[in-house]
């Protein structure tokens, strides 16, 4: 999981980054960090938010409809989107934001007892709010647990991280939306991501024949609002699966990007056209 790298610095190998990092230092990130001569999950357990959201909202739209989901997340992101929608905890540290420690049989337990207070309509235990790839073990020890008491695992993930990580991750996932941002490496590097990565865990994720896998692009007023990227976007994921659901969805301003205006609903179903010209669930979102 990790490599030496002499003088006591050792290197991540999560996600694209490879932050190398010395003692007492964390990553780009902010949730993995050095701890004794390794790299460690340094946010694992540590929930920023928890909630009880419908199925609907994460969004998955064809897989469990009506059903509702423990929702938790916690802080760090190693992307960042000038745009970010959750930038008080995405690009947050362990020092910026307040957190509690639920490790996976405690989050399990809440889960089994939300479902016993609902009806059975609780199908499990969602990964979302923050990235939750850079403490992608919690992810995993959970799911394990999770699958055990017959709950299922649902991840929101903007799926930029190692082939090794998603691999470890897709027998245990049941349901996952995944952020396709934009279809070009300008974006991606705008967004402080990698757009070949991201691409490869959408068709590791597809591969996986447990896994219902939905995607979502946020459009983003004169940024990735071309039809033509639409268009090349919505093909390359019709090549996987045509009937991958895709989210067109549309932005509203927060972060560093705090002025200026919301996507023009109009905007928004124009691109969800273009990509139901090559996909066949295309829906839009925020509209
Ligand atoms: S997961 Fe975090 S610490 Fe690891 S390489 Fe990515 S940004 Fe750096």
């Amino acid at each position: 999981m990790t490599t030496g790298e002499g003088a006591g610095s050792v290197t991540c190998d999560t996600c694209p980054h490879a932050c190398k990092l010395g003692p007492g230092r964390v990553g780009r990130c902010r949730a993995r960090g050095w701890q004794d001569g390794t790299v460690a999950p340094l946010s694992y357990g540590r929930i920023t938010s928890i909630a009880l959201d419908p199925v609907e909202k994460k969004p998955l739209a064809r897989w469990r409809p009506g059903g509702w989901l423990v929702s938790v997340g916690s802080y760090g992101c190693n992307l960042s989107c000038p745009f970010c929608q959750n930038h008080q905890i995405a690009q947050a540290g362990a020092d910026d934001v307040p957190w509690r420690t639920v490790l996976p049989e405690e989050l399990v337990g809440i889960t089994l007892d939300a479902r016993a207070r609902n009806q059975q309509r609780v199908e499990g235990i969602a990964h979302t709010y923050n990235e939750p790839l850079v403490a992608w073990e919690y992810v995993r020890d959970t799911g394990v647990l999770a699958h055990e008491a017959g709950l299922a695992n649902v991840l929101v993930s903007n799926g930029c991280a190692q082939p090794h990580v998603i691999d470890a991750l897709a027998p245990l996932v049941d349901a996952a939306n995944v952020d396709l941002k934009g279809f070009t490496s300008d974006y991606y590097r705008w967004c402080g991501g990698d757009l070949d990565t991201v691409k490869a865990s959408i068709k590791r994720l597809a591969a996986e024949p447990t896994c219902h896998l939905e995607v979502t692009t946020l459009i983003v007023p004169q940024r990735n609002d071309d039809p033509h990227a639409m268009e090349d976007l919505a093909r390359w994921l019709g090549s996987i699966d045509p009937n991958i659901t895709l989210h067109v969805t549309r932005y509203f301003p927060r972060w560093r990007m705090s002025g200026g205006n919301p996507t023009p609903v109009t905007t928004v179903h124009e691109l969800a056209d273009v990509a139901r010209g090559e996909l066949a669930h295309v829906v839009v979102g925020n509209c």
